[in-house]
């Protein structure tokens, strides 16, 4: 009896085995600047998002009002027995940075205000409330268009105390994205995801294979790109087939027999290609659109397409290497057997920059924690000073409350401190450099003050001594 019981609860375990609680809050429908030909628009939604989604339909019973969202996310997963003091706000809407400045500061502030359970008078305030709340925003992330992710909109997201940013990226080629309508090229993806290192966010993208214009064989020398050209390497990748949707021009290209999307197979072969791809810094947090399958027309209808792909890889002796297949928390539920944990390191080159990937595996490369170090090369100083900054520091497993230890969790047994300590080991002896900067969660900030961090503009500092 006591397994029916529990049954409800382990089914959605997945959303905080990663060690973090996400919490999606959908913007007011407005109308964005894009007119990608494959994106569904309806007044009833944001850009990109039909009215049907369930984070549409979550959304639109707040009336779109931020501070009741995150109230109505938080009381729901309370109710399913999840943990709350650690949360990702992940900002949902066609291109948020491209709405009025007030809304969306405004909306950024009522997410903060949910969180801290008061009222704020100010954005400021709201992110000081935080750092000490009983729900406490580790991470923020914002959707956007690389062609509104410059200077200005940096500084916005430094202000909203963002830390990852996905850019929607699509294609690497100037004649697709042409022909999508997508409004800009390459020189922007390029020039964007190096600003967002150089601040110090995390970036990843989104991916759409079969886009019209291409081919699988395309789809898979510009996955190739994506990994091996410095410009791009983005720290997360997301998977979206190319789907007609119901109100997307692409609907009547298809209806005018002058798009088809890949056959089921070519598509699945297609993904099982660009996974193999797949370096081990890169994370691939999600395969597919959640789009209800009454709104695709033609395109992969398989919501489970992620299921179906690593069942035909393990048939196939493939493996995913990325960072979501090889979580601690992943792999306990999926009973393998857990070694002990040691350091790896991974250098990588970007533009603009040097990648430094820590990270503690087992020696079936099961990761129990991450921390992305980037160099910068004369970071904003129009010197040739290099400056160093901490993009990420996770701990994986099953979200552990603050100050409360179980066996066999990952999180905070130190391990944290550990990579912390090495990123500044390598920051002082290799690189020579004697400050070390993180761009972190507002919530996460006591956790760096604990380690000798201070706050410094809107980064959290500290001076290195050999
Ligand atoms: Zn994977």
């Amino acid at each position: 009896m006591v397994v029916s019981l529990q049954k409800p609860k382990l089914k959605k375990a997945t959303r905080t085995i990663s060690g973090v609680t996400p919490v999606a809050v959908m913007a007011k429908p407005f109308p964005c600047p894009g007119e990608c030909v494959y994106c569904p628009s309806s007044p009833d939604a944001p850009k990109s998002y039909t009215v049907e989604s369930p984070a549409v339909l979550r959304a639109r019973k707040c009336n779109f009002e931020p501070r009741k969202q995150v109230e109505l996310r938080l009381k729901t997963l309370a109710d399913m027995g999840h943990a709350l003091d650690k949360v990702e706000l992940i900002v949902m809407g066609g291109t948020f940075l491209a709405y009025p400045r007030d809304y969306q500061y405004q909306f950024i502030r009522d997410c903060y205000d949910a969180l801290n359970g008061i009222p704020s008078i100010n954005l400021e305030e709201a992110k000081r409330l935080n750092e000490t709340a009983e729900h406490r925003c580790v991470g923020l992330c914002i959707e956007t268009r690389p062609d509104f992710c410059g200077e200005e909109e940096i500084r916005s997201m430094l202000d909203f105390g963002a830390t990852r940013v996905e850019l929607g990226v699509q294609t690497l080629d100037d004649d697709i994205h042409r022909l999508t309508k997508r409004g800009h090229g390459i020189k922007e993806i390029i020039s964007a995801t190096r600003l967002l290192r150089d601040y110090g966010f995390k970036v990843y993208y989104h991916w759409m294979p079969g886009l019209p214009g291409s081919t699988p064989e395309h789809d898979l020398e510009l996955s190739q790109k994506v990994f091996n050209d410095e410009r791009f390497r983005p720290d997360g990748l997301k998977l979206y087939p190319t789907l007609v949707v119901v109100g997307s021009e692409l609907e009547n290209w298809y209806r005018d027999n002058r798009y088809h999307p890949y056959a089921e197979e070519e598509m699945i072969d297609l993904l099982i290609e660009i996974k193999t791809l797949i370096p081990k810094y890169v994370r691939v947090p999600r395969l597919m659109r959640d789009i209800p399958s009454k709104f695709i027309i033609a395109g992969s209808k398989d919501l489970a397409l992620r299921g179906t792909i690593r069942k035909r890889m393990s048939q196939m002796g493939l493996q995913c290497n990325c960072i979501r297949c090889r979580e601690y928390g992943h792999r306990l539920r999926d009973g393998w057997i857990i070694g002990e944990p040691r350091l790896t390191r991974i250098d990588y080159e970007t533009y603009g920059g040097k990648e430094i990937f820590l990270s503690f595996e087992d020696a079936n490369e099961t990761l129990f924690g991450l921390l992305r170090l980037r160099i910068n090369k004369g970071f904003h100083t129009g010197s040739n000073i290099d400056s160093a900054l901490i993009r990420e520091l996770h701990i994986f497993g099953p979200e552990v409350p603050l100050g409360e230890k179980r066996t066999q969790a990952a999180q905070h047994q130190g391990l944290g401190e550990k990579l912390l300590w090495e990123a500044e080991q390598i920051t002082m002896k290799e690189f020579h450099i004697e400050r070390l900067h993180i761009l972190s969660g507002i919530g996460a900030r006591e956790y760096y003050r604990s380690l000798g961090y201070k706050l410094t503009g809107d980064y959290m500092a500290k001076g290195l001594q050999p």
